[in-house]
């Protein structure tokens, strides 16, 4: 027949002629079944193997700039654990005149100690540095269902009675929002595939409203300058927290370094004795050493002790960033994928090694 049969993992369009290609399903199942899921998200359901797509950024932001041109609200997620890493470059230029909300997502991640008033105002700082003044600032977990009812109503109250872009980065959480929107609305449980894997959602899925709108799901945009982009399917789980960090302090003299599994390392260069604060995985390894003997450490652990990677050559070698620490206020730096670091209040200089084409900036502490 002619009708277009939509993935009701996913959302891409249904195809039955070549296995190769995206969205493909067997005939045989799309007559015989009531929901249908292509063979990808099949696979991820039942067996969580990932066939990797080839994925062009550019169509994904050509369906953002449409937004532009509608009159609805947007509302970003963004994942807390790598805010930069999954906020979206230029944003502001795709939503257009439309408010946009933010739904700053895994909150659950975060110390039960956090003040999350102070988290929230710098959030407000940052986004309003990049031009973003948002209708508000929800602070939620989609997974453990925390402030779900705060982000509906805000929704409700902002949409006002328009259509709904939920827009975001693959992984910060966007498909697990929309399933508990359709458990919470509509009972219906796990409906679209979501997965630790990058890039699960590939088109766009629609919700209807009762007023005739819709919340519209659109495609999560890729960014490769994360590290979870580029380590296995099969060390995610070291790589991204499931459970709430356990801080892991150390006070380091100078001449003194961290190895984050064989991902990064960060060698304190210069300076007074002072903590360094990682919130990375509870499962990735730290080691500290001495930093004159670091590399030979390096050399002969890396892909063993210090793992992930099983195999170094698997990441692009690493690339040195250098940070003076300005010893007034406090200091994160952030592996983008990997966590962050809070240094102390004492000046410093500090390098940090991590594959090359991975985010390393430093921001003042989220925490
Ligand atoms: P999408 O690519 O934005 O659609 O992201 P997904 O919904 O597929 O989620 C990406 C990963 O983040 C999955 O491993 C989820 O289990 C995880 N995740 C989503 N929401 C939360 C949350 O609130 N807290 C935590 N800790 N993990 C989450």
């Amino acid at each position: 027949s002619d009708k277009e049969y939509r993935c009701d993992g996913c959302g891409i369009v249904i195809q039955t002629e070549d296995p190769s290609q995206l969205g493909y399903v067997p005939p045989k199942v799309l007559e015989e079944r009531e929901e249908v899921y292509c063979r990808r998200c099949f696979r991820i359901r039942h067996y969580n193997e990932i066939a990797p797509v080839e994925q062009d950024p550019d169509i994904y932001l050509h369906k953002l700039a449409e937004i532009a041109e509608t009159d609805s609200l947007v509302v970003q997620v963004v994942d807390l654990f790598d805010f930069s890493g999954s906020w979206i470059p230029g944003i502001h230029r795709h939503i257009g005149k439309n408010p946009l909300l933010l739904l700053a997502n895994k909150i659950d991640l975060f110390p039960k100690s956090t003040k999350w008033g102070k988290l929230k105002d710098w959030l407000r700082k940052y986004v309003k540095e990049l031009g973003i003044y948002p209708v508000d600032i929800i602070l939620c977990s989609a997974e453990k269902g925390i402030h779900m009812d705060e982000a509906l109503e805000a929704i409700e109250k902002y949409r006002d009675r328009r259509d709904v872009y939920v827009v975001g980065t693959t992984n910060a959480g966007k498909s697990t929002f929309i399933n508990r929107i359709l458990k919470e609305v509509a009972e219906l449980d796990e409906i679209i595939t979501t997965s630790p894997y990058p890039g699960t959602t590939l088109d766009a899925i629609r919700i209807p409203l009762d007023d005739g709108k819709a919340i519209i799901d659109t495609p999560g945009i890729v960014r490769k300058d994360r590290l979870s982009e580029w380590v296995r399917p099969t060390d995610l789980h070291v790589v991204i927290p499931k459970q709430p960090l356990n801080p892991r302090i150390y006070q380091l003299n100078d001449q003194q370094t961290l190895f984050f599994g064989g991902l990064a390392r960060m060698d304190y260069i210069e300076g007074e004795r002072q903590s360094f604060v990682c919130y990375v995985s509870n499962h990735l390894y730290v080691h500290r050493t001495k930093l004159q003997n670091a590399d030979a450490f390096l050399e002969k652990h890396h892909g063993k002790m210090l793992s992930p990677p099983q195999d170094p050559a698997q990441l692009p070698p690493w690339k040195k960033h250098r940070f003076f620490l300005p010893g007034h206020e406090k200091q994160d730096i952030v592996i983008s994928g990997l966590g962050w670091i809070a240094c102390g209040k004492e000046k410093g200089l500090v390098e940090v090694w991590a594959p090359k084409g991975v985010q390393v900036v430093v921001r003042p502490a989220i925490i």
